[in-house]
């Protein structure tokens, strides 16, 4: 393992993976400099620097930081070593470490990661779902006592500063243009999810235009995961039944893994994140009954399709992690007479064809958010006859009219969908204020 005494380095970040780094690198030794234009650190100056002081060897960064950021531009073109906290971990690992079975995608992530977890917990190993979860992977890595396996999640941008990670085997849920500020273009933003692909086993969605094509130039053993019948060498759906016929337990024969009755979350997307925990689980040798067990003990995180009123015969859904069109596409078909409450920061994202796939579900829709005229816009080109409620206001009360609204235009039986495939920020703190006072209010 490399040597950190006495190396001079710098964070680039002071949030959670950056605090992480830097615990890590001074507890080896080396002379730590954090920069962030104005965060603070326990037990460190945080400094705010356009180019890495004389003598830097070392630049780890966060993800949040944009390749062209000042300071890591500048520390490139003076030949500095740049990556990130992720490969920091990687680097880090022992002899005989916990391997990684990983997970990246546009949508649905941290619901496969901890569907993951699930199953390898029901099937008796010691893991835990570390990094774009919430828990850097530098702890996970350097936990004692050590983990036996884990279920890993990497953002497009951790995958951007990582160059030596080597999942033993790793999943592409799906692509659809996300972040392209960040990366420069889809292309690009791709390429970064591809890196994921290392190890022993490629798995990818043959549903998913994107990840089907980038998975038919995978390196190692390529398997698919699909909602229709599984070929050789697929996961997949046969009637209300998961089965394996990748990893079968007879060659050439289809493994039943778990009934769709077994899953505690609704809609086909949620289909497909326990397939790709499947085929992880499998990959590395889980027994089916753990898949069952563990796909029964899953509980989903907040905000993510989360059932929080029935009240008049009407259903009140959360999934205000629903913050691009895509996602918000996954939970637009789970459910028949939509309500759907959308709007806020759409990143510059196209809603077209968002809006005519969802027509058909839609009782009506009420909009927020800076960017709503162009939802408004969509749902008059596809969805004319549907009523539309706009809320004008941009700040935290904007639920208060949103829900009130909700509450008139909706008949029993219908789902009122907080869905609003765009950001936050506009009126909120983010994803999770939104979602919390939806759910309170609806509750009230
Ligand atoms: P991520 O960690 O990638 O943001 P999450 O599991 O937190 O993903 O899910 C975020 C949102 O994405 C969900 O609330 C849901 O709207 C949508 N979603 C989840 N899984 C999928 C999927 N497989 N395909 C499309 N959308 C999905």
């Amino acid at each position: 393992m490399q040597s950190f005494e006495g190396r001079r380095t710098v964070v680039a970040g002071a949030g959670v993976s950056g605090a992480a780094v830097a615990r890590a690198l001074h507890a080896r030794g080396a002379h730590v400099t954090v920069v962030d234009a104005d965060g603070t650190l326990d037990g460190f100056d945080v400094v705010d620097l356009d180019s890495p002081p004389d003598g830097t060897e070392l630049v780890v960064t966060s993800p949040g930081w944009r390749p062209d950021a000042p300071l890591l531009v500048a520390a490139r073109a003076r030949g500095i070593e740049v990556y990130g906290e992720v490969e920091l971990a990687w680097r880090l690992r022992g002899e005989n470490a916990a391997p990684w079975l990983a997970v990246t995608g546009t949508n649905g992530k941290t619901t496969t990661v901890k569907m993951l977890a699930s199953i390898l917990t029901a099937a008796g190993h010691r893991t835990v779902a570390a990094g774009n979860v919430g828990l850097p992977l530098l702890d996970a890595v350097l936990a004692d006592p050590p983990y036996d396996v884990l279920a890993v999640e990497l953002s497009s941008f951790q995958l951007h500063w990582s160059s030596s990670v080597q999942p033993v085997a790793a999943a592409i849920l799906n692509l659809a243009p996300d972040h392209l500020d960040w990366h420069g273009s889809l292309g690009a933003y791709a390429t970064a999810k591809s890196l994921i692909w290392a190890g022993t086993t490629s798995i990818g969605n043959a549903d998913d235009e994107v990840s089907r094509t980038l998975l038919s130039r995978a390196k190692g053993r390529r398997v698919a995961f699909t909602l229709r019948t599984p070929r050789p060498g697929e996961l997949g759906v046969v009637e209300d039944l998961l089965v394996d016929r990748a990893f079968p337990d007879v060659p050439g024969e289809a493994t039943e893994l778990a009934c769709l009755a077994d899953l505690t979350v609704t809609g086909g997307h949620n289909v497909a994140n326990a397939l790709a925990a499947a085929a992880l689980a499998r990959a590395y040798g889980v027994p089916a009954d753990a898949v069952r067990t563990g796909l029964r003990t899953f509980t989903a995180d907040p905000h993510r399709n989360e059932l929080v009123a029935t009240v008049d015969g009407v259903t009140w859904v959360d999934d205000s992690k629903a913050t691009n069109p895509h996602a918000a596409a996954a939970s637009l078909a789970s459910y028949d007479r939509i309500v759907w409450i959308a709007g806020g920061l759409l990143k510059g994202a196209a809603v077209d064809d968002l809006v005519r796939d969802a027509a058909p579900h839609l009782a009506a829709a009420v909009l927020l958010g800076e960017d709503r005229e162009l939802l408004r816009e969509a749902l008059v080109r596809h969805a004319p006859d549907v009523p539309v409620v706009e809320v004008t206001r941009l700040d935290t009360e904007a639920m208060s009219e949103v829900v009130a609204a909700a509450r008139r235009l909706a008949q029993p039986g219908d789902t009122v969908l907080l869905a609003p495939a765009a950001a936050s920020m506009d009126c909120f703190s983010d994803y999770k204020q939104r979602g919390d006072l939806f759910a309170a209010l609806a509750r009230g």
